[in-house]
């Protein structure tokens, strides 16, 4: 097949693609054959990732293209997905069969497989990242050949968070579970210092929780609390120590941006979907001009993260739109940021200035390293191969792996050579 004209950027617009040429394939036969042909290849998800994990020397190539393969194993609890679809195309057709997935990110508008091979999360102290619902791959690898992968091979846990250095993964298998309803509220106002003794409780407090701060007064701008319908509005809040008020009117959690963009609040209870994202699919999700950077680290160590973050508020708050603060179980897929650490995911949306906002970010990994940050694969980070080395145990193992299946590098690129290489 030939080469057509690509995407030029990522989502962003801070990363220009260097790659030459650009092909979106129609089946798999196709992307096997210009998987085989190609000297260096990368697929491209929904471009949603803040730095060069997309990009190739060679070809990039989309599988937006590839039938929309939906298909749902009610028996065995599966649904087995078309890699190219965002959440948004797959969730309100596994609605449709009574399934859901356990959990969402912030906006359902980036691809499955793209998600899954950053290990994207979303959050609440019991849901695992979204590649944790990963029961099965389908990976055309270098030489165009197709592999199936599940969980009773010893090597799958490394083969889920690829960071696109394995191959082209056509299709996904997830786990879902029986569909639910949830409702949101949002609460304004919390003092940190209430997070001193109760941010566990609070995080705890719903199924999935955020905290929002714009680092420019010691408090939490918005509180984010989605809980299950069956289990009633949110306990929490009738805790004499929480003094947040509940929002009147919908919230959009960046300042100055509109309130419509988001998922319906002030408890309006609605399938999983249309509540988990903050984000709804027809809109811009976030601020659309910006940049994003984010750190997971042990749960245990997010109250004297705050203090260290207390300690630079000032430098934050002067390149910052939105702090966004999450909890995360941990998992074992061995490239995951909540590898064997239940977690805490400090995130920042920044404006979309790099120069100004790199030094930032650096002034952050400082004042986080006691706590042994991961960085987020597919944001904004300055750490060295080295430092995540430090903390990926596992790392050489997936290089071993990725050598496995990709034995002449053909799915590296300059990503993988300065993040992944010594
Ligand atoms: C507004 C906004 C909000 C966000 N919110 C969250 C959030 O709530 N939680 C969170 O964790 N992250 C969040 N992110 C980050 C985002 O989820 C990740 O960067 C995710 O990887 C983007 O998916 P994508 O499809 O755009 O992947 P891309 O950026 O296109 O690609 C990511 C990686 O996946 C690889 N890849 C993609 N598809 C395939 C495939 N089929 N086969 C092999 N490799 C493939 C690519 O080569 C690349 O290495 C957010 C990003 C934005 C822009």
């Amino acid at each position: 097949m030939t080469a057509t004209a690509g995407p030029r950027t990522n989502w962003a617009g801070n990363i220009a693609f260097a790659a030459p040429d650009f092909y979106r394939p129609a089946s798999v036969g196709e992307l096997r054959a210009v998987v085989a042909r190609a000297r260096q290849v990368r697929v491209l998800g929904t471009g949603h990732s803040f730095n060069d994990l997309a990009d190739s020397p060679g070809a990039q190539v989309s599988l937006a293209g590839l039938p929309p393969e939906v298909e749902v194993d009610s028996a065995g609890s599966l649904v087995r997905v078309a890699a190219g679809l965002s959440y948004a195309e797959v969730a309100g057709r596994l609605d449709r069969h009574g399934f859901a997935l356990r959990n969402l990110a912030s906006l359902p508008h980036i691809s499955v497989a793209g998600s899954c091979a950053t290990g994207t999360h979303g959050s609440g102290p019991a849901n695992q990242n979204l590649s944790a619902a990963v029961a099965g791959l389908e990976l055309v690898t270098a030489d165009g050949d197709v592999v199936e992968l599940d969980r009773g091979d010893i090597t799958f846990p490394g083969a889920v968070v690829h960071l696109g250095a394995l191959g082209a993964v056509t299709r996904l298998i997830l786990e879902v579970v029986p569909s639910f309803e949830i409702s949101q509220r949002v609460y304004e106002g919390l003092p940190l210092d209430v997070l001193d003794d109760h941010f566990t409780a609070i995080m705890a407090g719903g199924y999935s929780v955020s905290m929002f701060t714009d680092w420019r007064a010691p408090r939490l701008t918005q509180l984010w609390i989605k809980s299950r319908t069956e289990d009633g509005p949110p306990a929490i809040a009738e805790e004499p120590w929480f003094t947040a008020a509940p929002a009147s009117s919908a919230r959009h959690p960046v300042p100055g941006q509109p309130p419509g963009n988001c998922t319906a609040q002030l408890g309006e209870p609605g399938p999983w979907f249309e509540r988990l994202p903050h984000f709804k699919p027809e809109f811009t999700p976030s601020a659309g001009d910006e940049l994003q950077t984010e750190y997971l680290l042990p749960a245990t160590q997010a109250v004297p993260a705050l203090h260290a973050l207390r300690q630079v508020s000032e430098h934050i708050a002067a390149v910052l739109q939105i702090c966004e603060i999450r909890t995360m179980a941990a998992d074992e897929l061995w490239l995951s940021p909540a590898y064997r650490r239940d977690s805490v995911g400090f995130h920042f949306t920044w404006r979309p200035d790099t120069a100004v906002v790199l030094p930032v970010v650096s002034l952050v990994e400082r004042h986080l390293a006691p706590f042994g940050p991961r960085p987020h694969w597919g944001k904004v980070y300055t750490l060295s191969a080295d430092d995540l080395h430090a903390r990926y145990d596992r790392l050489p193992d997936f290089l071993g792996l990725a050598r496995h299946y990709d034995p002449a590098g053909k799915f590296r690129n300059a990503y993988t050579a300065r993040n992944l290489g010594r």
